[in-house]
């Protein structure tokens, strides 16, 4: 079960992003998948890069669209278990749209978002998870936006897992996308992954000194939305671990009568080339 290949990354040296691909090649032998038996879209970004170095199906899509393909991908092979990974900027920000509506659809996927709080790729700009007040290049008097919280937003989107983590916690992040994968629905995965080179804010040092373990609070329920919600605004959504897990809600395939049977990449949908000029030249 070999997920790693010879594509060596060209992040910058101490990049959270590391530790992401290393949780998901982790996971993904964990739960027992073979490479052939995964694939990983992803948007773009410095995170967005990812796809390229994981021993699986690979597919780099456009900014902020990796969750329309993902979702296609699933319903096409359900077969496949999909992981859909990309940058904050990617996915709360021209992605969001989509965002927003896979979470309330709940198709069978695991959606890991790196939370680096800046866009990287593009030298430093700021991002909807940047803080008031955070300077960038292109807010250089600081921003006067608040920052988007995604698992609040998640939670009200009716999400049926969320989670968040942090890059250098590789044993509990590894274990989180292992539960994120096994949960049968939508699963949002938000990690705390340091832009080292132009977030000189959040920080791995910032992180550590701010951040609360769901596992320290005695008595957390992961089954309850509203102690979810009270904990996130409680901590200002500084917690790691399982938030939110609802395991009842059926996911958007079971739902669909008949979607048990064969999927569609091994159905005999009886199309000859005679029958596909047909159907293409009705949309022509
Ligand atoms: Fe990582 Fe930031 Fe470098 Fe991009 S610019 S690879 S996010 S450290």
């Amino acid at each position: 079960k070999e997920f790693r290949n010879n594509v060596k990354p060209n992040w910058c040296p101490g990049c959270g992003d590391f530790s992401v691909q290393a949780a998901i090649q982790r996971a993904a032998a964990n739960v027992g998948l073979e490479p052939e038996g995964m694939a990983i879209v992803s948007g773009i970004g410095c995170s967005g890069r990812i796809s390229g170095y994981i021993n699986s199906y690979g597919f780099h899509g456009i900014h902020g669209r990796c969750l329309p393909i993902a979702q296609g991908v699933k319903m096409a092979n359900r077969d496949l278990t999909v992981i859909a990974s990309g940058g904050d900027g990617d996915g709360f920000a021209i992605g969001m749209g989509h965002t927003i509506h896979a979470i309330r659809r709940n198709i069978d996927i695991t959606y890991i978002v790196m939370d680096n709080q800046i866009y990287g790729l593009t030298k430093g700009q700021t991002s909807p998870r940047s803080a008031a007040g955070f300077k960038t290049k292109s807010t250089p008097q600081g921003s006067i936006e608040p920052a988007l919280s995604p698992m609040e937003m998640a939670l009200t989107a009716g999400a049926t897992f969320v989670a968040q983590s942090f890059s250098t916690d590789l044993k509990d992040l590894t274990a989180i996308i292992e539960a994120g994968i096994k949960h049968k629905g939508f699963s949002l995965i938000n990690v705390f992954s340091p832009c080292v080179t132009y977030n000189k804010v959040n920080t791995y040092d910032w992180f550590k000194e701010n951040l609360t373990k769901l596992s320290d609070i005695e008595g957390y329920d992961s089954s309850s939305r509203e102690t979810a919600m009270q904990t996130l605004m409680a901590h200002n959504s500084l917690v790691t671990g399982i938030i939110y897990q609802d395991l009842q809600r059926k996911s958007y395939q079971e739902l669909i009568p008949g979607y048990a049977e064969t999927p569609l990449t091994q159905a005999d949908l009886h199309l000859d080339q005679g029958s596909f000029d047909k159907l293409a030249a009705e949309f022509m």
